[in-house]
């Protein structure tokens, strides 16, 4: 962080802090939020940790959870905290529109804003930054942060699973070209500290319910769609596909991972129908770029081989046939990605 020093000085007195994530916050976003939490109360702060709405069972295991106070259902806790706030941290996230409403309380906030983030082309609104797209997690962002704050000590074990499980999910499980001897050497630290890496990643990868395992055999077997021409998988799941099989949230979250893991395949989307919106994710490899891909044709945007987007104008059925009908225009780019 550039003004390092004037953001430690702002702790030395106890302040009233407010730790927001982005929509549907995933192990990365609450993870880094909870674990840099627990530090901050440690120094004597007021914390508290919002999140826009509700999240999946399988981040519940995270210390602090019981305490996150989700907007959606919160509104005028979550709205008073905000008035209230000292300073408001901005967690795996760089564009307030992300935050839904949250990010509209926190433009009108006269509060101190920080962001730690590793997406693209962050917005210019906070005073503070730990931003950088070479880390591979926010998690390590946090991490680094502690360090130049000389607050590492504080980490105890169950703030450092949740940085753990951030890292762990946003590396996808230390396979995504961001696995980074740095990723590497803040796990050592983290399992030094007493860190479970294996009861981690059973709480997040091997938590499954039995409907979700048939979900994803369903996906696999009736939604999934090659084509082969452009290196393009996608699957897609209709409200009522979901209903049928009672999916919950997260229930999707990795399903696009499949549609990547097809030998030659370049990009993978995954569109899932929701009440009012259709929701899209996009994996890429190489050098092809889904983030400017949703950036460019569907409001979205990410990371270079992880991206997403939402429609709220075009049906399920429409955003595929608006995806499919880009293909031909990204032939030759899908081609040579490998
Ligand atoms: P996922 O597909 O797991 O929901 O998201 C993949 C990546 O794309 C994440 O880094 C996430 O932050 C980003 N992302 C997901 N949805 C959106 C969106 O609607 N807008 C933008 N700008 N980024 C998104
Ligand atoms: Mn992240």
């Amino acid at each position: 962080m550039q003004n390092i020093d004037a953001f430690k000085q702002f702790f030395t007195t106890s302040k009233k802090i407010v730790l927001t994530v982005h929509l549907n916050p995933d192990a990365d976003a609450l993870g880094s939020a909870l674990g840099l939490a627990s530090v901050l109360l440690k120094k004597g702060h007021e914390v508290s940790v919002l999140s826009p709405n509700a999240y999946p069972d399988f981040l519940k295991w995270m210390k602090g959870n019981e305490d996150v106070k989700v907007f959606e259902r919160e509104r005028e806790i979550c709205e008073g905290l905000i008035k209230e706030a000292d300073m408001i941290f901005s967690i795996d996230y760089s564009s307030l529109k992300r935050a839904g409403e949250i990010g509209l309380l926190i433009a009108n906030s006269k509060a101190q804003k920080i962001i730690i983030d590793h997406h693209i082309e962050p917005e210019d609104y906070a005073d503070f930054m730990e931003w950088s797209t070479k880390a591979g997690a926010t998690a390590e962002l946090v991490f680094d942060l502690l360090g130049e704050l000389d607050w590492k000590d504080l980490l105890d074990k169950d703030a450092g699973e949740c940085l753990y499980a951030g890292i762990m999910t946003d590396t996808g499980g230390f396979k995504h070209p961001n696995t980074t001897q740095h990723i590497h050497e803040i796990v050592a630290k983290l399992i030094g500290i007493g860190v479970d890496a294996a009861r981690v990643s059973k709480w997040v990868y091997d938590s499954n319910s039995l409907n979700r395992i048939k979900l994803l055999g369903f996906a696999l077997s009736e939604r999934l769609n090659v084509l082969p021409n452009y290196k393009v998988a996608y699957i897609y799941l209709s409200k009522k596909d979901l209903a049928d099989h009672n999916a919950q949230k997260g229930d999707t979250e990795g399903l696009v991972n499949y549609a990547l893991s097809i030998k030659g395949i370049v990009m993978a989307a995954l569109f899932t129908e929701k009440e009012n919106l259709v929701k899209m994710s996009f994996r890429s490899i190489g050098s092809f770029s889904v983030n400017d891909f949703a950036r460019k044709n569907f409001n979205g945007g990410g990371h270079m081989n992880a991206a997403g987007g939402i429609s709220n104008e075009m049906n399920l059925k429409e955003v595929i046939g608006k995806f499919e009908s880009l293909l031909p225009e990204y032939k030759t780019e899908l081609n040579k990605a490998l």
